[in-house]
């Protein structure tokens, strides 16, 4: 029988694992249960995969994501592995087949959806056949945080129960302790070996950057760092999505738009797209990306604030899993802080104050003049004391000022209003009143005799808004839901009787240091830039895959990443030998491809 490391290299063809695969491996080959913490593309899927090549049995893996499961057999199968699924979209004979196949001892992976289970047949099913182990894809899905799939999932709590010699391995990115302590007790794998990685994604740099003209940024990022790259772009609500996805596409960036409100077919159709071509945006909600494992996602841009780190990271994750450079991008406003801040008005007092936290923690983020990776680490619990050097802060240190006198100028604005605050007195009025202008508001109601009115000429409306923004984030300053309107806090009088400093940061005016973060973000070392020969054979291979995939009616991924080929274009190996000795290539793709990639690098025509 293979070991593990075989595996790897015959059906994967990859030369190594990533840190922490082996030890997970080897666990669950023995025998063992596991619940495995790993980031967004840290490798999951290989924890699972392998130990159910090397054990006897069909190894079942349990993932909610439906609409991915075809790709993920296609890619399977692209490697030779015997791997099916059974789900809801499947006609009643495709089902029995795969049955069938199962029964017969044919299949080394089974993918089920987890309501699957609850059906009495597919029990009996499976314990008619013999089983590898279980692979619980995505277990946050058990924790009480609104996840659709919850019901279903609290079910897999009796899979121990029923096949007690089958080794269990849950896998999640979600990694804080409340959601690890909740998976481990409701999937009863409090017994089981935990497995936390390093939650560093040193590929992605991370950079957030003040809102001024989003949709110019968002332009302005795209041509200018990520043209004709595949990515994806998050905003909050379905109208700026369609928005946002046509405003690329008038602006000749192909992009498609991703909302709960667009029609299944639609959606699915987006998807596909996105996971078959080459260089497509997604503009989507959250609604999109859960389990979606294109490797070569460019970027992931955010133009309004994610309600959570955990969000953020899981989004942002999905970025760059082929190991290759990735941007994380975001552009974050005043207003998003308002609108957060007045979102989180809704439900009982718990819920409340859990969301206040989510939020102070991605705002804390936001604003820190720290390096972002040591802190979004820190988040998850684990030491990264080094600054990384490929994120905005690292490469571009913003500059603090002490905003102290700022601060009291609009706190005490703030509350020679308090007295009128059942009418709606805006961010925008309340800069007004600052910068002495003589709006129709201030003269209507007599602002221009506050004391505070002019007191704030110094600074620019830009100016203003990046203060009052801090001042929110740093909870100094609040939002009344009802009228939108800003109050003080407990903490604001500190600051007015200046018994408090308030540091700030200087939000950079314009995209200065384009030409440091270019430089900042040269692709690591295993992408090596092409010479002009390589990149024309790399661009043949592209459009011979592209052909094949397409043939084939699979993601163009599944037959080569980019990796691969830019390896194999650098390398331009002549034999089959030497094509198997790249990344990327197992057994089973050297068999099928070998032979018409050793022509496409002999036929330059
Ligand atoms: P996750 O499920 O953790 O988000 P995946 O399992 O989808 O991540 O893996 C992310 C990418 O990394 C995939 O494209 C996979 O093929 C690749 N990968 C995983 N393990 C290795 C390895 N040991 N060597 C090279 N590439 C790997
Ligand atoms: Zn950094």
């Amino acid at each position: 029988m293979d070991t593990p490391i075989e595996v790897l290299r015959r059906v994967f063809g990859y030369d190594s694992f990533r840190p922490g695969q082996q030890e997970i491996i080897d666990h669950v080959v023995d025998g063992g249960d596991a619940l495995v913490l790993m980031p967004t593309g840290g490798g999951k899927s290989l924890c699972y995969q392998i130990p159910a090549l090397v054990r006897p049995g069909v190894g079942v893996v349990i993932s909610p994501l439906i609409a991915l499961m075809q790709d993920q057999v296609d890619a399977l199968r692209a490697l030779g592995v015997r791997a099916g699924f059974l789900n809801s979209t499947q006609g009643f004979d495709e089902r029995q087949l795969v049955e069938a196949e199962f029964l017969a001892g044919e299949l080394d992976l089974l993918y089920l959806a987890p309501e699957r289970l609850r059906v009495d047949a597919t029990v009996r099913l499976l314990e008619k056949g013999d089983i590898a182990l279980f692979a619980i894809d995505e277990a946050h899905c058990v924790s009480q945080w609104g996840h659709d799939f919850r019901p279903d999932y609290l079910m897999l709590s009796d899979l121990h129960e029923r096949w007690p010699s089958v080794p269990r391995i849950a896998l999640t990115a979600t990694a804080t302790p409340d959601t690890h302590k909740e998976i481990a007790s409701r999937l009863r794998l409090e017994q089981a070996h935990h497995f936390v990685a390093s939650f560093d994604r040193p590929n992605i740099q991370y950079r957030i950057t003040s809102k001024a003209d989003p949709k110019r940024q968002l332009l302005d990022f795209l041509r200018t760092e990520h043209d004709g790259d595949a990515g994806i772009v998050y905003c909050l609500s379905r109208s700026s999505v369609e928005k946002i996805a046509e405003f690329l596409a008038d602006n000749g960036i192909p992009a498609v738009p991703y909302h709960a409100g667009l029609d299944a077919a639609t959606r699915a159709a987006h998807q596909a797209r996105f996971l078959r071509e080459d260089g497509l945006v997604v503009v989507a909600t959250i609604a999109f990306g859960m389990g979606i494992d294109k490797p070569d996602v460019r970027f992931v841009a955010h133009l309004d604030l994610p309600k959570s780190v955990e969000g953020y990271y899981q989004e942002t994750g999905r970025g760059g899993r082929d190991g290759q450079a990735a941007t994380a991008w975001m552009a974050y406003g005043l207003q998003d802080v308002v609108q957060q801040r007045k979102l989180i008005s809704e439900g009982d007092e718990a819920h409340r104050r859990r969301q206040a936290l989510h939020l102070d923690a991605m705002l804390a983020l936001c604003e820190t003049v720290g390096c972002r990776r040591v802190m979004l680490l820190d988040y998850f619990g684990q030491d990264h004391s080094e600054p990384c050097g490929n994120c905005d802060t690292c490469l571009s240190p913003p500059e603090t000022w002490d905003g102290t006198v700022a601060a009291q100028k609009v706190l005490s604005a703030v509350y020679r209003l308090w007295s009128e605050r059942h009418q709606r007195f805006g961010v925008g009025h309340l800069v007004d009143i600052l910068l002495g202008k003589q709006t129709p508001k201030v003269q209507q109601h007599g602002h221009d005799t506050l004391t505070v009115f002019g007191v704030g000429t110094d600074l620019g409306q830009p100016e203003w808004h990046a203060v009052i923004r801090q001042l929110l984030a740093q909870g100094l300053l609040s939002v009344e839901p009802a009228h939108s309107t800003l109050v003080l806090t407990d903490l604001s009088s500190g600051v007015l009787r200046g018994q408090r400093q308030v540091p700030m940061r200087r939000d950079l005016t314009r995209p200065a240091s384009r030409t440091k973060l270019a430089r900042g973000s040269s692709r690591p070392s295993t992408d090596t830039t092409l010479t002009p020969e390589a990149t024309d054979t790399f661009e043949r291979l592209r459009t011979w895959r592209a052909t094949t995939a397409k043939e084939q009616g699979v993601p163009a991924y599944v037959i080569f990443h980019d990796s691969t080929l830019r390896e194999i274009a650098t390398q331009s190996p002549t034999t089959l030998d030497a094509l198997a000795t790249i990344n990327g290539i197992g057994q089973n793709k050297l068999t099928k491809y070998g032979p018409q990639v050793l022509t496409v690098l002999t036929n330059p025509t």
